[in-house]
């Protein structure tokens, strides 16, 4: 059964089993309602309501949701068909597929749309890589204020690519994706604010824009936050919160924050030191590419710290660590 909010303006749409009269967004009171009567938005925003659950069901029928919603032909729904095309979400991945999709919601001129077709450029999705036409695009959705757009176009001028090298231009888009609430923004100015790049050095600034994206539950965040804790960068030197926000990094698959957890657990930094479970988060974090780790875990080979000496073994991992 599907439910939509009474009170037009809030867009509450909730689909399940059990009868539901309460608006979970706005408290107002619901009303059941059937497919044939729901608009394009509706379509969307209930396939946005099932993409919040996790499971394959739950994500086919967002897929068919957006499907219905683009037969309507609403942007948004339209992108994030894309989107789920593009990552095979409760469908076929084909990457070609979604790259065209997302030209369909550009015609609507759907903002977010143009950003996807810049991600889908710069990273070759569907399309031959063009840094020029990514850079346009994300152009295109910065003049928008899209926050992530806004940070994309900084990367471009942070490193001189298509565009000549300004870091003053850089911080100011960073800035700007940070006003509109994008934490990875919050975080990357944070490392502008400790390098000094495009602004003054300013490393209790640093700090703060660290500690309240790590509030905020961005793993990035956790892992600088607790780097200046470690290094006593803005702060007080503190171990013990280092190694714990270390810990809640690595929990949100942070994978350089497992390398560190590694080598706190290894030197016993904030934590007891146990060789064993070093060893043991050098290995998860090798599993996500980590090459740090692989001349951690090296060194625990060579010096047996928390595992058997094998020379052998040592010299297999640093040498797959300089190749990567
Ligand atoms: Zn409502």
């Amino acid at each position: 059964m599907i439910y939509t909010c009474r009170n037009e303006n809030c867009g509450g749409i909730v689909e399940g089993t059990e009868v539901v009269t309460q608006c979970p967004h706005c408290q107002g009171p619901m009303q059941m309602t059937s497919e044939e009567k729901l608009n394009g938005l509706q379509w969307t925003l209930l396939g946005e309501f099932w993409s919040r659950k996790d499971d394959s069901k739950s994500l086919k029928r967002s897929f068919y949701c957006f499907q219905r919603a683009s037969m309507e032909g609403e942007p948004r729904g339209i992108t994030s068909l894309g989107i789920y095309v593009e990552n095979g979400w409760g469908t076929e991945k084909d990457e070609e597929q979604a790259f065209w999709i997302y030209q369909q919601a550009e015609e609507y001129g759907y903002v977010p749309a143009f950003y996807q077709l810049g991600c889908c450029y710069q990273l070759g999705k569907g399309v031959e890589v063009d840094l020029e036409r990514a850079y346009t695009y994300f152009m295109k959705a910065a003049r928008f204020s899209y926050p992530l757009a806004l940070y994309k176009v900084a990367r471009f001028y942070e490193e001189g690519v298509v565009v000549e090298r300004n870091l003053n231009q850089a911080f100011s888009c960073v800035e700007q994706a940070m006003d509109q609430g994008y934490i990875p923004a919050q975080v990357r100015l944070g490392m502008y604010y400790e390098e000094g790049k495009g602004t003054s050095r300013n490393l209790r600034k640093a700090f703060q824009l660290y500690e309240d994206a790590a509030l905020q539950g961005d793993a990035e965040g956790q892992f600088h936050y607790a780097r200046c804790l470690e290094n006593a960068i803005g702060t007080d030197y503190n171990p013990w919160e280092a190694a714990y926000w270390y810990e809640q990094s690595a929990d949100a698959g942070y994978v350089e924050a497992l390398t560190k957890l590694g080598h706190c657990h290894q030197i016993g930094l904030g934590v007891e030191m146990n060789l064993e479970r070093a060893v043991s988060f050098y290995r998860k974090a090798i599993t996500g590419g980590s090459t740090k780790a692989m001349r951690l875990l090296a060194d625990a080979y060579e010096y047996g710290l928390g595992i058997e000496k094998d020379v052998e073994k040592a010299r297999y991992w640093r040498k797959l660590a300089g190749m990567m």
